[in-house]
Order: C-alpha cells, then sequence, then structure tokens
C-alpha cells in the first residue's frame, strides 16, 4: 500500500517545529521593492537585481573531456557555443516566475521597471477576477491589494518587449503562469522564508517551465509528477491549472523534505487535500496505478549537465561517468510506468535536463518501438517555434547532420519522425537557458 503523506500534516508540523527558530531577517518585500523603485538603499535584504554573482567555481577536466567527446559528435559545432556558455556561470540566466495565489502587483512592477519581460502573452479575460477567491477563499493573500488586483496583470510592460508569434496553441491555461525573464544574465534575489507567508516568487531555469507547457494542465484533472523533487515544476503545474489531484513522488527521503518545503512555501494550505507527496519508486506506479491519470510528468533523473561539470570531484566523477551508462535504462522504466499510469487519451511529458541524445530521444525510441500504444506529438509548431524568441531549439542527437550545425533549426527540414522525438533546448550566448529536453506521448484510446 502506497504510502502518502498529507501535505497539510505536514505544513502543521513544520510550522510548529520552527514557529520559535525561525529567523526574523526576512525579506519586506513590498517595502524594499519600493526602496528599488525609488533608487534608495534598502533597510533590509532587497529586491536588488543584480548581475548573476555565482562564486568562482572550478569545472571538472574529466567530465568536460566526457562532453566534448560525446557531445561534438551528437551537436557538431554548435557543441563549441554550448560549451561556452555551460562554463561560464556568470552568463547563465534566471527566470521568476510569480505565484498567482499570493499578491504580486509590486513584484511585477519591480521586474517591468528592471527591464524584464512576460515569457507568455497575459490574457487577462481568462483570469477572471474572482477567480482566486473562488477557489482559494481566505487563503488568496491579501496583505496588500485584493485578490482580483493579482489574478491579473497589469499590462504596462515598456513597448521594449518582444512579443512572439502565437497560433494559438499555448491556450488557456497556460496564460496563468506569469514567468518574467531578462535579456541579460540579471539575478533577481531569492526569497526567504516567511512565516505565515508564501513566497511570491520561484527562481528557475526558464527552460523548466516547456515541459509543464507541453503537459497542458487543465482544471480539474488528475496529475502525477513522478520525479517531482525539488517541486519547481510542481509549482509550475499549479500555476498553470487547478487540477482536481495533484501527485508529486519523491523517492529520495532528503530531496523529498525539499519538496515539502517548496509545496509549504508556495501553496495555500486549502489546496492540501489535492496536493500529496508520495515516497514510491517511480517504476512502481504503472502496475498499482494504471490508467489513472489523466497527466503524467516524467521530468526524470538525468546527468543534469550543468551541475555535474562544477560538482564532480574524485572518485564522484568515475560514480557519475558509471552512473550515467545506467541512467538510460532506469528513464525507460520510469516512461514505460507512466505510461501505464495515464489513462487512454491521457499524456505523458518526458523531460531531463541533459543535452545527452542516449537520455533523450534514445529513450523516447526505445519506448515507442515497446509501447505500440504511444503516440509521439510535436512539440515543434507547439512550443519550439512560438518561442524561439527566447530559447535556441535544436533537432541535434541523431549525429550531425545539416541541422546540428545552426543555432535555430528550420522546423520544415526535419522529418516528421524526427519532429515528434522531442525538442532539445540548447544553451547559446544571450540565451543560456537549458538544456533542457521535452518530449510529449499520447495513450492512445
Ligand atoms: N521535477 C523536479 C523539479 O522540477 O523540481 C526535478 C526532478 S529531478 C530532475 C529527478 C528526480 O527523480 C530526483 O529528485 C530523483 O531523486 C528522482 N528519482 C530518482 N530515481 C527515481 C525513481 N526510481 N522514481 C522516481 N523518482 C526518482
Amino acid at each position: 500500500m502506497e504510502q502518502m503523506f498529507a501535505f497539510s500534516a505536514y505544513l502543521r508540523k513544520t510550522l510548529n517545529d520552527r514557529s520559535g527558530k525561525l529567523t526574523r531577517r526576512l525579506l519586506c518585500s513590498l517595502l524594499d521593492h519600493d526602496a528599488v523603485l525609488k533608487h534608495k538603499k534598502p533597510k533590509r535584504a532587497s529586491l536588488q537585481v543584480s548581475r548573476t554573482s555565482k562564486k568562482e567555481r572550478s569545472s571538472c577536466q574529466l567530465i568536460l573531456d566526457h562532453f566534448d567527446h560525446q557531445y561534438h559528435k551528437e551537436l557538431g559545432e554548435l557543441w563549441t557555443s554550448v560549451r561556452s556558455v555551460l562554463l561560464d556561470p556568470s552568463s547563465w540566466q534566471y527566470g521568476v516566475l510569480l505565484n498567482r495565489f499570493t499578491v504580486v502587483t509590486d513584484v511585477k512592477r519591480v521586474l517591468l521597471s528592471k527591464g524584464f519581460s512576460t515569457l507568455l502573452p497575459q490574457k487577462e479575460a481568462l483570469t477572471p477576477s474572482g477567480a482566486l477567491r473562488a477557489v482559494f477563499g481566505a487563503e488568496c493573500q491579501t496583505s496588500k491589494g485584493s485578490p482580483s488586483e493579482n489574478s491579473h496583470l497589469d499590462n504596462s510592460s515598456p513597448a521594449a518587449i518582444q512579443r512572439p508569434q502565437w497560433d494559438g496553441a499555448l491556450g488557456p491555461p497556460s496564460s496563468w503562469l506569469q514567468c518574467y525573464l531578462h535579456p541579460r544574465p540579471l539575478r533577481f534575489p531569492s526569497q526567504a522564508h516567511r512565516p505565515g507567508q508564501l513566497k511570491q516568487y520561484y527562481l528557475l531555469n526558464a527552460a523548466s517551465v516547456l515541459p509543464v507547457l507541453a503537459l497542458q494542465v487543465r482544471d480539474g484533472e488528475k496529475v502525477l509528477d513522478l520525479c517531482a523533487a525539488p517541486g519547481g515544476k510542481a509549482f509550475a503545474i499549479m500555476q498553470c491549472a487547478t487540477p482536481a489531484f495533484l501527485c508529486c513522488n519523491e523517492p529520495d527521503g532528503h530531496r523529498r523534505d525539499r519538496l515539502m518545503k517548496t509545496l509549504e512555501s508556495f501553496l495555500p494550505r486549502s489546496l492540501s487535500g489535492r496536493v500529496v507527496v508520495s515516497d514510491r519508486d517511480g517504476r512502481s506506479f504503472g502496475q498499482s496505478e494504471a490508467g489513472t491519470y489523466d497527466k503524467v510528468l516524467v521530468d526524470a533523473p538525468c546527468s543534469n549537465d550543468r551541475s555535474w561539470l562544477f560538482s564532480s570531484a574524485g572518485q564522484q566523477v568515475e560514480q557519475r561517468l558509471k552512473e550515467r551508462g545506467r541512467l538510460p535504462r532506469l528513464q525507460l522504466q520510469l516512461l514505460r510506468s507512466a505510461l501505464s499510469a495515464v489513462r487512454p487519451g491521457g499524456t505523458v511529458v518526458y523531460s531531463t535536463c541533459t543535452l545527452s541524445s542516449a537520455e533523450n530521444f534514445a529513450v523516447v525510441e526505445a519506448v515507442l518501438k515497446d509501447c505500440p500504444e504511444a503516440q509521439p506529438e510535436d512539440l515543434w509548431e507547439e512550443i519550439a517555434l512560438p518561442l524561439s524568441n527566447y530559447f535556441t531549439f535544436s533537432s541535434a542527437g541523431r549525429g550531425p547532420g545539416p541541422n546540428t550545425q545552426s543555432a535555430q533549426p528550420r522546423c520544415s527540414s526535419l522529418s516528421s519522425y524526427d519532429r515528434k522525438l522531442g525538442i532539445l533546448v540548447v544553451p547559446q550566448p544571450c540565451k543560456t537557458w537549458g538544456p533542457m529536453f521535452l518530449a510529449r506521448l499520447r495513450k492512445r484510446k
């Protein structure tokens, strides 16, 4: 029998445990936003935006050699520019994903004044002013402004903001997702824990929202986030829609604690009945919960190129390289399990944050071979083309070919089979988002 942890029970426990210990040195964010806007020195931690200031870190030569060998084969000339971005953490960018369960009017004002713009067009008409109160009642924060103020965006974006071309593919649920990006690597400060108050935003690699957009969660659906910690994508899912049920699964205890903290910090308690945390091996869901979910996200354990390059030392390197060889098998098992757990007609999104073809396209190809009920869907038209102002997509991964020489392959030059195997976001100078691979599979009815 599956062990489920009620999110609400966890909330009660952690709030009690921490009530006496929590630091008072918290972001007094709204006051500080004003200070930033008026160019005054803020009294405490502030929303000062700075150039990304990662501590100097040295990369691991063995991992780099391994990447050079593999990715030159897979990405061709493109690898040279990807490599330079990966090796320069000061050029890395962070997106700011706003929390629709809080009042964010002032955060938005600061973001816009600093030159951030929204990744997705915001459709005010689709976020009715009473919606938040109807769904979340008193839990919706009203410390400043009203829920209705929070439930739509002020569209006072500077004229300079570039709007991508839309064919309407990224429909209503996505337009609730408020992700702000800056064209340069400006760093918005992270927000400290605020007892009794939800955090207003989450910092992330903006490519992380793409698998969630591809999942297209609608209100009232049953959703499984099979590999959920630390919870960035679960948070993003809850920004897009209000599922009837979201199961966030994470077998690793330490990482599960982080997941719970994320949920506690960003979601109102009134959602605790809908959002549960489970601790199982994701490979078991297919058997025990066959045909249960409308949507399943498999954000699989993977090589994580960015972090491996900088956090591998000594014996860990050997261990990681061995582990790398074993990952595709685990990924395939997780994807198969997800396909079993989804209902006929439902969809599974598979994603990783590595460039490795063996963990991306090859896993999708392998699952298509042995799961005839899985039907791959084309994300080029739906996601890659509309968002190509912000991200660089590649079809690379099947050996260097004409497409891999270009940082922005034309979708028309790809075979329809290749297009359906997924899309890969490759970090490039000025668009340093990624790596992120995503593919969507629909289970035939
Ligand atoms: N989706 C997360 C997010 O957006 O914050 C990131 C997920 S991370 C890439 C992959 C996660 O899968 C890790 O937390 C890892 O512990 C977990 N994992 C590893 N093996 C697993 C398994 N057999 N079943 C389910 N999850 C697993």
